[in-house]
């Protein structure tokens, strides 16, 4: 399985996950049509899938015309959104799995940026494969959605399961966001010199136009405030040790940062 990152709207990343083989694609919120269809086209492969993680429009705006270009397409999504994403035809709960080729993605239900969302983590099936997570707007690198439909003890749950993934697990979230949130991360833990590094590098990789998505969940681990509630220093930034609490106020500065 291969995966290509196609940047779509002002800063929104769909990815397509295709095998050259058996010439097939599967597409993971695709927030507009054309460019996939145009990739498509380029490595000559059928579409046979839509894996979409909720349902915002910059996530499923590409579904109608896919369906139209790709009839046969299965179109999935949380069991929880049914209504709200155009074309669904499975309906995904916790611990299913969807297949792709020769590899199989496991579906978490990570409710809190809306109280649908869900994610597919294909796990490595051989060494040297790495796992792969689409998080859609529940992880990003450096930081999180926000809560449109949930609370802060829902997304800190969420947020908990991603976070019992291996860290070489490679983090493939929908949005380039990445320079922001760790500026935003630099003001609650700035004596984290992971996190220092890590900004360094983002913003060299910004300056000269490189995408910070994918980034490695292990590295998420170390820098990313929305995934450190129990650390010392995010617990000492947000004067309170619960994790929903902790969560709650690092969410409530970002919103207004
Ligand atoms: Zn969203
Ligand atoms: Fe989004």
């Amino acid at each position: 399985m291969e995966i290509k990152r196609i940047p779509a709207l002002s800063d929104n990343y769909i990815f397509l996950l295709y095998d050259l083989d058996k010439k097939v694609a599967a597409v993971v919120d695709p927030a507009e049509a054309e460019p996939v269809l145009q990739y498509l086209k380029k490595i000559n492969v059928e579409l046979i899938a839509i894996f979409n993680t909720h349902h915002h429009f910059d996530h499923v705006g590409g579904n109608r015309k896919l369906i139209e270009h790709f009839p046969n397409l299965c179109v999935y999504g949380g069991a929880e959104d049914k209504g709200r994403i155009p074309g669904q035809q499975v309906f995904l709960q916790e611990d299913d799995t969807v297949k792709f080729a020769d590899r199989l993605g496991q579906v978490f239900f990570v409710p809190g940026h809306t109280r649908a969302h869900i994610a597919y983590y294909f796990a490595p099936t051989t060494e040297g494969e790495t796992g792969e997570l689409f998080c859609g707007d529940t992880l990003f690198a450096g930081g999180c959605g926000r809560l449109f439909e949930g609370t802060p003890a829902q997304m800190v749950n969420s947020l908990s399961k991603l976070r019992t993934l291996p860290d070489s697990t490679r983090v493939w979230c929908a949005h380039e966001y990445t320079l922001k949130n760790l500026q935003f991360a630099l003001t609650v833990d700035k004596d984290n010199t992971d996190l220092q590094n890590r900004y360094a590098r983002v913003k060299k990789a910004r300056t000269q136009g490189i995408a910070t998505v994918p980034s490695l969940l292990g590295v998420e681990k170390l820098t990313n405030p929305f995934l450190r509630w129990d650390t010392a220093s995010l617990q000492a930034a947000t004067g309170n040790q619960e994790p929903a609490r902790v969560f709650g106020r690092l969410r409530q500065m970002k919103d207004r940062f």
